[in-house]
């Protein structure tokens, strides 16, 4: 090993980065480079996919992150039926989730955002979904869960241009992640909508929900968001998270869009606990 070292010294980094610099590839060089690079990404993923195939996150048949039988089986939440205002899945006529006793138990008179909207009702399958995107990493299920988020959006809110803004994660989460989930939705979202994304939220510290029962959430989560220094609030926004649990978060993240001088303000999510 050392006699390599003798005999062929590394050149130094920046005698390697000077003569890169000075003999930069040709174009045709270049165009082989990045032709190359893509052949080898391709037969990556080629073997990736023979050795470990992906599958349904659902019913873990080999061929899509999310089957076309299974997407057509989630109990999808039926726009025309659910509340408007609050998303509640059979409140279009009256509501029993965003009336003024429930307000009332929230502490509040009335909702903080303008409309609410959930692709799907969050049972087993959903939470599948849900685990296998956040915990088991399969990132390519945000765009499967987008494409049923999406159609979801009605043309009263698109009328302001909203933005979209997502809910950010913990740093805690982002870390043990290793990605933003939501922020990936979210661009996953604005995409499919041609809209633009405004990371408008700074990442909160509160602590887990998932052992609080509602009262105890929405009081973990009172203003637990908060404007990133320097970043202005859009107009009309569209929030976007994973799942409503109690709407504890999405309250949150409203009142703190809203403060933050957003004057219409609209939540979405893929699932919703009802
Ligand atoms: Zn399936
Ligand atoms: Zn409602």
């Amino acid at each position: 090993m050392r006699i390599f070292e003798t005999a062929f010294p590394d050149p130094p980094a920046e005698d390697l980065r000077a003569t890169m610099a000075a003999n930069p590839p040709s174009p045709r060089r270049a165009g082989f480079l990045s032709t190359a690079k893509l052949y080898a990404h391709g037969a990556a993923e080629a073997f990736a996919e023979t050795l470990w195939p992906t599958r349904c996150a659902v019913c873990d048949e080999p061929g899509e992150v999310l089957c076309a039988r299974c997407s057509l089986d989630l109990p999808h939440i039926d726009w025309w039926r659910a509340c408007p205002r609050c998303g509640a899945p059979f409140g279009r006529v009256q509501c029993s989730e965003c009336n003024d006793v429930m307000l009332a138990a929230s502490g509040r008179d009335r909702l903080p955002f303008d409309g609410c909207a959930s692709a799907a009702a969050y049972d087993d399958a959903t939470a599948r979904i849900v685990r296998t995107w956040k915990d088991a990493g399969e990132r390519r299920l945000a765009d499967a869960m987008a494409a049923l988020m999406a159609p979801l959006v009605p043309p009263s809110w698109l009328a302001g241009s909203p933005a979209v803004v997502p809910v950010p994660a913990t740093s805690a989460a982002r870390r043990k992640r290793g990605f933003d989930h939501i922020d990936e939705l979210s661009r996953a979202v604005a995409e499919r909508l041609g809209l633009a994304v405004a990371p408008l939220l700074a990442p909160p510290h509160a602590h887990d929900q998932r052992a609080l029962a509602r009262r105890g959430r929405l009081e973990n989560m009172q203003g637990r968001f908060a404007p990133l220094p320097g970043a202005s609030a859009p107009s009309s926004a569209i929030i976007v998270d994973d799942v409503c649990t109690t709407g504890a978060t999405l309250f949150a993240a409203s009142d703190a869009v809203r403060a933050a001088g957003a004057r219409t303000v609209f939540c979405l999510t893929f699932a919703r606990v009802w």
